[in-house]
């Protein structure tokens, strides 16, 4: 089975759109994955959660989208990320709320543990470095955990052999047959990515073939721009997606 697996949407229609267009086009895709995230920051929450929700998917809360139904409070937000939390949650009608607020913090599919921050914090850690992953690996029982949150595509490996943790770039194939090691995976974000490069990022994974496949997918970015300054969205999110940071 092949299983598409996307993170921190953050109501980017564009970015969304060419996601699963690809996901439509590379074929044999059984669900989606969702890692969270799927509002806050950009222009179309609601368009973001209904076409998510017209596909076969499951998915996890993050902290935007807990912060758009005032489940959390965006008082640890950084000021413009507060912004645009407080105009989403304009933006959302009820049956949004209620899928919202229906999203567990963790799934478990298989040999995954799916969150969207990090196994022990689900809505709040990031997981950036060696440290941080190494801490959570016991926090998690199967052989894989997928995270989102930061919005940069990487991958931790734990290594049974040498009980040690080291941090990898996600590159475009990889094989996830080794029994002695567990992997923390991030596919990076569609609709806000950090890692410097602008295109959105996702990732298939393949259990027939033991691998996970990730994918960088340009959409129309000047577009999204321009709804966001139409919105009175802070200028400076929009500016962000030219330069993926
Ligand atoms: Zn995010």
């Amino acid at each position: 089975m092949r299983y598409a697996i996307i993170a921190d949407i953050h109501s980017n229609l564009e970015a969304l759109t060419a996601v699963l267009e690809d996901i439509k086009n590379q074929g044999n895709v059984a669900e989606i994955w969702c890692l969270g995230d799927i509002v806050g920051y950009g222009p179309n929450p609601r368009e973001c959660l209904e076409l998510l929700r017209q596909h076969k998917h499951i998915c996890v809360a993050g902290n935007h989208d807990w912060a758009a139904i005032s489940k959390i409070s965006t008082a640890d937000f950084n000021p413009l990320a507060a912004a645009a939390a407080q105009w989403t949650a304009q933006q959302l009608e009820a049956e949004d709320f209620a899928y919202l607020e229906n999203l567990p913090l963790t799934l478990r599919q298989g040999e995954f543990t799916i969150v969207h921050g990090s196994p022990r914090e689900p809505i709040w850690e990031y997981l950036l470095s060696v440290d941080s992953a190494q801490a959570n690996f016991s926090k998690f029982d199967t052989r894989f955990c997928l995270v989102g949150h930061s919005h940069i595509p990487l991958v931790f490996t734990s290594s049974a052999q040498t009980e040690g943790c080291s941090l990898n770039e996600l590159r475009e194939k990889l094989p996830l047959r080794t029994k002695k090691q567990r992997l923390i995976i991030n596919p990076g974000g569609v609709g806000q990515p950090r890692d410097g490069d602008p295109r959105a990022s996702y990732a298939i994974y393949d259990s027939k073939a033991g691998a996970l496949h990730h994918y960088r997918i340009p959409y129309n970015i000047p577009f999204t721009q321009q709804k966001m300054k139409e919105r009175g969205l802070p200028e400076r999110l929009a500016t962000r997606l030219s330069y993926g940071r």
